[in-house]
């Protein structure tokens, strides 16, 4: 019997309209949804050219039958709404009927699909239907869609370059499996796999699987049962934190949703651990019993409203302050649980190092972090030195073994994170990005990408290439970030000038990077700073010279200085 029935007037007018289709990302996420809807356990996802030319979504869900294959193109028409109560208490994704024709509207879609009788396949292109033929397919539904807004020019005239559109995908993408875990999503971008989740349900696992370890190693558990809303998820401890709201994701009855209050409610909780500019990290999961939200504020379904505004506040800055005060303190948590809206938390005592902005830079330590992350302890061979202090921040006067020194703090701090990066390649030197930083290159310099991988990833920089264009920086070397991109560029350059022998290849990376962890003339530095400087510096191999072969300090004893004064 068919499945698929036309709303009634009455209910289309309660919905309200809009466009659906705004660019690749919005395909996207509509044909994901519907895969969702009809049971899939195990999703592909591919694109080509950010979307625009070609986008595929294959599941192994439950099919459309032959007699529906028309009607699902058709407006309003849909399988999972039937009369106006049902819109109330929904629990699927998708009930408006709107995507597949809108989709169809506007570009050239190929939708297959056997649900378990033998396969058809039904062709749309501008609204009309082209064909519609049985073919053996594999059970579940694959639906293609081409030339994106390839009969209303003035619209593509509006999507963004194919990086930038590629990157809205992968973000619609990632917000979708996180939200799903208990399905796999493989996601390839022109023919290359981007990530895959495991599908096995556990949340913590597609966090590892999308941004890697270090990231999932600094998220805690939350749960919690408030009245009727039941919450989970993973916040991040107060040392992962981001410039943006774009590591808060809220998952209302298994939507990503967007919604002011619900970022507040996180912010509240960890507002006396964060500096001013940070914002946590969470991926929070809220079940609501459905009739207590309103999904259906916007046709693209990620806006709510909830009945109950306060609850739902209350609920994810209670279950967040519980967790982060049992991290603070593990046993006073449990005593003070039922009061944890006053308890103090201890504040944040330094910056870390781990701060990603919007594109995964991050601000630059301080220096004296740099420090405290690079260097070892003093070392019994350490000559009997007296600082002086820094000259226009520039320079530190010192006295060593009874000569006066004058250091070039830049040269000498290059020399010796170099000799240290030399002494220990990139392992537990680099460290994975919070969000994967797409960086668009020349076709010569992806070339030379690609066949420097090893040496890259030697260096700390571990790169996908995604697509003819662009690379997706997703670890960095710990020594530059900050300037991590910045790095990268100029090691390709020098790459590109031709180096004949491996270790000139890496080595003139290393250089690079030592250069860009260095102090820099012009900064100012503590006087403890400088007493660690000159410390590691004076026991350092070649320490008279730069890496560049410079040297790094100017020497002077009492015998000079007395001739020189004619003394
Ligand atoms: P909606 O999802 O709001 O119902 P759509 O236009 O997205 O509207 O889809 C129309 C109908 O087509 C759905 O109600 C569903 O019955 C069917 N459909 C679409 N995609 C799939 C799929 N991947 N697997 C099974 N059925 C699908
Ligand atoms: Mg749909």
């Amino acid at each position: 019997m068919s499945k698929i029935k036309l709303l009634d007037k009455h209910l289309i007018d309660k919905i309200a309209a809009g466009e659906v289709v705004e660019r690749p990302a919005s395909v996207v996420k509509e044909l994901v949804e519907n895969s969702i809807d009809a049971g899939s356990t195990c999703l592909e996802i591919e694109i080509r050219n950010g979307g625009i030319d070609y986008i595929q979504v294959s599941d192994n869900g439950a099919g459309i039958e032959e007699e529906d294959l028309v009607m699902a193109f058709a407006r309003h028409a849909t399988s999972k709404l039937e009369t106006e109560d049902d819109l109330f208490t929904l629990q699927s994704m998708g009930f408006r009927g709107e995507a597949l024709s809108s989709i169809a509207a506007v570009s050239q879609v190929e939708l297959c699909s056997n649900a378990g009788e033998g396969g058809n396949c039904i062709r749309v292109e501008g609204g009309q239907i082209v064909s519609c033929q049985a073919a053996p397919v594999p059970p579940g539904t694959t639906v293609i869609v081409r030339n994106l807004f390839y009969n209303t020019p003035a619209r593509r005239k509006f999507l963004k370059s194919p990086v930038t559109e590629g990157n809205h995908v992968y973000e619609t993408i990632v917000r979708l499996a996180l939200s799903h875990p208990e399905i796999s999503f493989c996601f390839r971008n022109e023919h290359r796999q981007v990530f895959m989740t495991s599908g096995n349900g556990d949340l913590r696992e597609v966090v590892l699987a999308l941004f890697g370890r270090d990231f999932s190693r600094r998220l805690i558990d939350i749960n919690l049962q408030y009245g009727e809303i039941k919450l989970s998820g993973l916040i991040g401890r107060p040392d992962l934190t981001r410039k943006n709201r774009k590591g808060q994701i809220f998952i209302v009855n298994s939507r990503v949703v967007r919604n002011s209050m619900l970022s507040a409610s996180l912010e509240d909780a960890y507002r006396d651990l964060l500096l001013s500019r940070e914002r946590p990290v969470g991926i929070i999961f809220l079940n609501i019993p459905p009739g207590q939200v309103d999904v259906n504020v916007h046709p693209q379904k990620t806006e709510v409203r909830f009945h109950d505004e306060k609850t739902v506040y209350m609920a994810i800055k209670t279950a967040v302050r519980q967790e982060l005060l049992r991290l603070a303190d593990p046993v006073a948590a449990k005593e003070s649980y039922s009061h944890s809206e006053q308890t103090p938390l201890p504040g944040k005592t330094s910056t870390s190092p781990y701060i990603a902005d919007s594109n995964g830079y991050r601000e630059r330590p301080l220096p004296s972090e740099d420090f405290l992350l690079l260097f070892d302890t003093y070392d019994d061979e350490t000559p009997s030195f007296k600082v002086y202090g820094q000259w226009q921040n520039a320079y530190l006067i010192c006295e060593i073994d009874g000569d006066l020194n004058i250091i070039d703090q830049h040269a000498a701090h290059e020399r010796l994170l170099y000799n240290q990066l030399k002494e220990n390649p990139a392992k537990g030197l680099s460290q994975e990005l919070a969000v994967p930083v797409a960086v668009e290159l020349p076709p010569d310099l992806l070339m030379l990408v690609e066949s420097r991988l090893d040496y890259l990833s030697e260096l700390g920089y571990r790169l996908d290439l995604l697509g003819e264009r662009t690379v997706v920086v997703r670890s960095i070397p710990t020594i530059a970030v900050g300037g991590e991109i910045e790095a990268l560029m100029e090691i390709l350059d020098t790459w590109q000038e031709g180096l004949p022998t491996e270790e000139a290849i890496l080595d003139s990376g290393l250089k690079i990077l030592a250069c860009k962890g260095a102090v820099k003339a012009g900064q100012r530095l503590e006087e403890r700073e400088i007493i660690e400087l000159i410390s590691r510096w004076a026991v350092t191999e070649n320490r008279n010279f730069c890496p560049h072969g410079r040297p790094v300090c100017y020497t002077i004893n009492r015998t000079e200085i007395e001739r020189l004064l004619k003394r």
